[in-house]
């Protein structure tokens, strides 16, 4: 495994890879490594003969007030994983290699970037598709690994890479929970005992939405006025948003007819969760 902080240096090296070996995965991450990234590595493994991946936490995507100083970094422990896992190239550049000083060029995915999470949190998804962007144009994958967990980031890089023709496969890969349902996260690990005890709260309220779904409800307002009753029982947790989308508009569903993605994000204290199912009738 080679660790590489070069944009150029990564490109080159990539370049000479996919040469040698063919097909080449690409999983970007923001690295405190845990069991859903690993996933998108043995997603990335067995469809592709050589893997890279990326550990960037992108200033771009964080607002002023959020926890960009605080997200947790450890390269190395995060490298022994990678090399434990087959990576070949793991790109961890600086945010000045990344972001020069007139940085003055961004990649915004109109409309889907105000929804969901780009709602309460202003910028964030310019920010995403941007270093998205960035590091596909230095990896030049020929596929590309990204979590169900958040969906509305697979949205926008899908939509991005079919509007600006990206040559590349964006392959989607199943949400990684603990035992009780919560989904993994970097962020998790904010949480106090007490905040980790309520936090499958928004698991359950998803769990119920499906057992409602699945009984034949088809209304998404009944689903989420019952999906929001999970919340009663937490009044530690509040509720950001909790909305029935098309997965790929992310525009509101009033009644599921088709595939509906039902998505849900919460503060717990000063810690930020996000979790999400997808419905098909
Ligand atoms: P992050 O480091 O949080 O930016 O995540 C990097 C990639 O890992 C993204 O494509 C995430 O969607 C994915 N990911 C994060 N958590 C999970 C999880 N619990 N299960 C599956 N994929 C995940």
């Amino acid at each position: 495994m080679r660790l590489i902080q070069g944009a150029e240096e990564m490109r080159g090296l990539c370049r000479a890879a996919k040469a040698r070996s063919g097909r080449l995965g690409f999983v970007p991450t923001m690295g405190a490594l845990h069991a859903g990234h690993l996933s998108l590595v043995r997603a990335a493994r067995a469809q592709s003969s050589v893997v890279a991946a990326s550990i960037f936490v992108n200033p771009a995507q964080f607002g002023p007030r959020e926890d960009y100083s605080r997200y947790p970094r450890n390269l190395e422990s995060d490298c022994a994983l990678f090399e434990n896992e087959g990576v070949e190239l793991v790109f961890a550049p600086e945010a000045g290699e990344m972001y020069r000083e007139d940085s003055a060029s961004w990649v915004l995915v109109e409309g889907l970037s105000e929804r969901l999470c780009g709602r309460t949190r202003p910028g964030h998804f310019r920010g995403v598709a941007t270093v998205v962007a960035k590091l596909f144009h230095i990896v030049e994958p020929d596929i590309a690994f990204f979590g169900q967990k958040d969906a509305a980031q697979v949205a926008i890089v899908r939509r991005m890479v079919r509007d600006l023709n990206f040559a590349l496969a964006i392959v989607v890969c199943p949400i990684v929970r603990e035992p009780d349902g919560l989904a993994l996260s970097s962020r998790n690990a904010y949480l106090g005992p007490e905040e980790r005890y309520s936090a499958p709260v928004l698991f359950r309220s998803l769990e119920r939405v499906r057992r409602l779904f699945d009984g034949g409800e088809r209304n998404s307002s009944e689903l989420i006025r019952a999906a929001r009753e999970e919340f009663l029982a937490e009044p530690a947790v509040r509720l950001d948003y909790l909305e029935v989308v098309d997965p790929d508009s992310l525009e509101p569903e009033p009644e599921i007819r088709k595939k509906a993605l039902v998505a849900v994000a919460a503060r717990i204290g000063s810690t930020r969760l996000i979790d999400n199912i997808l419905l098909e009738p």
